[in-house]
């Protein structure tokens, strides 16, 4: 595997559960059956109602994209063979917004509304980054 030199996750405790997932092709969510909602980012507890009993289910990883900008000048030196590139505000099928890529299409192709579909890129032989594609029927 090509050597990746831009940052990686560092998974917690409580994140680690999602990244595992995603290392398996699968985008999973906590959800709280007090309140019948998912959350994202992962939290130790329910960031709605505090319940504790927070649990993981797998999700549709379909959305649409709620925000996005065309990023033309690099974060960082890694980043430099990447632009332009997409930085999007993907809002999942579930209710709630993901910070991520949108790739497969053209940066100029994306727009607010288009419907999304979660995409596994193994970057490392320990961590799978999930960015989103346009998706059609
Ligand atoms: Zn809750």
């Amino acid at each position: 595997m090509k050597h990746y030199d831009k940052p990686l996750p560092e998974p917690t405790a409580t994140s680690a559960p999602f990244w595992e997932a995603a290392h398996r092709g699968r985008l999973e969510l906590q959800y709280c059956s007090a309140c019948d909602s998912f959350q994202y980012y992962p939290r130790a507890i329910c960031a709605n109602c505090w319940n504790e009993d927070i649990q993981w289910k797998q999700c549709s990883g379909r959305g649409t994209v709620h925000s996005y900008s065309i990023c033309n000048i690099p974060t960082l030196p890694s980043f430099k063979g990447e632009v332009p590139y997409v930085v999007a505000a993907v809002e999942l099928a579930e209710g709630v917004r993901m910070t991520t890529n949108i790739i497969g299409c053209a940066p100029d192709d994306v727009h607010i509304g288009m419907p999304v579909e979660a995409v596994f890129e193994r970057v490392t032989q320990e961590h799978t980054l999930i960015k989103f594609r346009p998706h059609t029927d």
